[in-house]
């Protein structure tokens, strides 16, 4: 019967970084279902994907859907053909490069994007425009991760695999909260917890892990720092670090200890809330156990002092020989599909694919002679809230591919400002986003299901991406766009497929170097992989870190930016929620999903609600330093009192008009996680 009446396309996930395989069911160039796919050595070898894998592929056929290129005249959108819009493109960043050299322009790439197509993105800001001015996302959610774990271990990914999580004796989870936000891990974590592996959890929120967690921590926003140097202090008090490791495999351990002096029980519950025996609890669990992990995500690294809590984090792994096991490590929970794959391949200010700085003449030189060009910088390009904050001054064009800053970045009205600032913008996405929205011309882009190629996941497996349909229209990948703008700009790209274009990337990338698209199999491979031999890296730092020793980096404790005062008196925390995802341009398009939760809404502790006089479902005003949004009360127990949590994926009542772009100086990333807010009934 015609029920039975379907291809099928293996591929992976365009949601969160766990990259679950999904199996896309497809009739008369649509997708009709997603099923299970069952496959050993995957992130999810028992099929188990979550509801926005299984139940968010609307979008895909949503009649919003860009299929022709759209450019703005006299103020509002007008159909175009591709070849007008794309000479367009070339024609306008040529002048502007030619008027104020390549340094006046920026591109931004996407966690949303293949390998090849940030490879690519790259190639062509640096080796055509000749600016290092090109980012991503990774800015706003890891960045501090990177520069905190290329300090502390040479290296700044996850460094176990997801399948060892159920070989864990304790798992300390910080600032993360898995079963929401990267579902499949978070179920791993419960199996496990279930079958005898202890948990430590610590969130300024009561989330679902925290109920079965041997000691749940709910510490202050914000005094990440102060927590970490607290249970340093106690493992080192008692005699319960591990002495053979540190003097081994570490360097620094004498001014750690020096500076963790000063962080006793006592002192931290005064700073973080928390009661210093619940501190001395978890000191002694995380270190007496025999293999113990760490897993955080943005609850860590979007703070000013993200690189700090990083270090911090980094330092606790290190004092505890839990780092180059298995079932150990320090894991950044990587919350976009391919966020890591943007980062791997060079979407970054300061370094070319691989983590090869752009400011080594010889890694210069090297990328010079394989792309044949002498445009390359060795200056470190503006990253993302740089961008827009010399839109207009030292920034003339913009082009940006899949991302949303309007939703995403903090302060939104400043966002607005700046992309009306441009001489020239250019969006290629798959709808017309908010951001799109302020483009001279928007190119209609393919969605994953519509393509070749590759995604890199939480844990750097690289795994294949397959076309299940036709794009809608038009539209094209993002992989053929770039090279005809670049080819239109005199800098010929002729790739005939993306496999074309990996083997160009394992040539110059020596942790993807044994990356090509026939050795992908089934379940991909690990990075590092040097050559075609090397079957991949399942852990990293066995026997020695990247970085030859393990560094301790001190840290003290630093407070958030804002704090409470008398008109500003909760601190509001952002955050994401199980059916949403980012900025809702898949989710919100995907009415199985949205139905779940249409509306946007803050969550207020009883007390505080009661103080106010708002009940659930009430609207209120909630106003920072930097602008107000409306939204309806949600009342619990979640939150403490004294804070509130808003998703940011709602358009309508966009958290990031009130958060503070305020930056860490390391890593560029802004405190998008504590703001101060005052509520008011409207
Ligand atoms: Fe997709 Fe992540 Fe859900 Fe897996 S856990 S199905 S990768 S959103």
């Amino acid at each position: 019967g015609r029920e039975y009446d379907f291809e099928k396309t293996v591929t992976t996930c365009p949601y969160c970084g766990v990259g679950c395989q999904l199996e896309l069911k497809t009739r008369d160039r649509k997708v009709i279902e997603v099923g299970s796919v069952y496959r050993e050595g995957t992130p999810n070898p028992y099929g188990e994907a979550c509801v926005k894998g299984r139940f968010g592929y609307d979008f895909i056929n949503h009649p919003d859907r860009l299929k022709k290129p759209l450019i703005k005249r006299n103020g509002s959108f007008e159909e175009a053909e591709w070849e007008e819009a794309l000479s367009m493109v070339a024609e306008r960043l040529t002048e502007i490069k030619d008027e104020y050299g390549g340094r006046a322009l920026a591109g931004l790439s996407s966690a949303k994007c293949t390998n090849e197509e940030n490879y690519l993105m790259q190639k062509f800001m640096r080796a055509v425009i000749g600016t290092n001015s090109v980012d991503h996302c990774a800015r706003l959610c890891h960045a501090s991760t990177v520069a905190g774990l290329v300090k502390a271990f040479g290296s700044g990914a996850m460094t176990n695999s997801i399948a060892e999580i159920e070989g864990s004796d304790v798992i300390f989870v910080i600032g993360s909260n898995p079963t929401e936000n990267h579902p499949v891990i978070g179920s791993k974590m419960k199996k496990a917890q279930k079958q005898g592996t202890k948990l430590i959890v610590a969130d300024p929120r009561q989330i679902e892990l925290s109920s079965l967690a041997e000691v749940a921590i709910q510490h202050r926003p914000g005094t990440d720092v102060a927590l970490l140097n607290g249970l340093i202090h106690v493992i080192i008090d008692e005699g319960l670090a591990d002495q053979k490791f540190i003097e081994e495999r570490t360097e620094n351990y004498e001014y750690l200890a020096s500076v963790v002096e000063d962080y006793t029980p006592e002192k931290v519950e005064e700073i973080t809330g928390v009661e210093a025996v619940k501190i001395k609890k978890a000191a002694r669990l995380y270190a007496e156990a025999d293999k113990a992990a760490i897993y955080f995500a943005m609850g860590i690294t979007q703070h000013r002092t993200g690189t700090d809590n990083v270090l911090s984090v980094a330092n606790l792994a290190l004092l505890t020989g839990n780092v180059g096991r298995e079932s150990t490590g320090v894991n950044p929970l990587r919350g976009q599909n391919n966020v890591q794959g943007a980062c791997d391949l060079g979407a970054l200010s300061n370094v070319y694919p691989g983590y090869q700085s752009v400011e080594d003449p010889e890694i210069k030189e090297k990328f010079a002679r394989a792309w044949e060009t002498e445009e390359l910088s060795e200056e470190v390009g503006l990253t993302v809230v740089e961008i827009f904050k010399q839109a207009g001054k030292e920034i003339k064009g913009l082009y940006i591919i899949g991302e949303n800053p309007v939703i995403s970045d903090p302060d939104q009205r400043h966002i607005e400002e700046s992309l009306d600032k441009l001489d020239f913008l250019v969006v290629e996405d798959i709808f017309l986003t908010e951001t799109a929205k302020f483009a001279d011309v928007v190119l209609p882009a393919a969605c994953f299901a519509e393509k070749e190629g590759t995604f890199t996941n939480t844990e750097r497996r690289i795994q294949k991406v397959n076309q299940a349909i036709e794009p809608p229209g038009e539209a094209r990948a993002d992989w053929k766009i770039i090279s005809e703008i670049s080819t239109r700009m005199g800098y010929q790209m002729n790739y005939d497929s993306p496999a074309e274009i990996m083997a160009e990337i394992a040539e110059v990338t020596p942790i993807y170097g044994g990356i090509y698209a026939d050795r992908l199999g089934d379940k991909g491979l690990q990075w590092p992989c040097k050559d075609r031999e090397d079957p991949g890296t399942k852990f990293l730092h066995q026997g020695e870190f990247a970085r030859g020793k393990g560094k301790f980096h001190p840290v003290t404790y630093i407070p958030p930016a804002e704090e409470v005062d008398e008109e500003y008196d909760f601190i509001m925390m952002t955050g994401r929620m199980l059916y949403h995802f980012h900025t809702g341009t898949m989710t919100r398009n995907s009415e199985p999903i949205d139905k779940h939760e249409p509306d946007a809404y803050l969550e207020i502790n009883e007390k505080d609600a009661k103080k106010l006089r708002i009940k659930e479902g009430d609207r209120v005003r909630v106003t920072s330093r930097r602008g107000e949004v409306e939204t309806n009360v949600r009342i619990g127990e979640r939150v403490q009192p004294g804070q509130i949590f808003m998703p940011f994926h709602y358009a309508e009542s966009p958290a990031n008009r009130l958060t503070n772009p305020v930056l860490d100086q390391d890593a560029k990333i802004p405190e998008l996680k504590v703001t101060a807010v005052k509520i008011e009934k409207v």
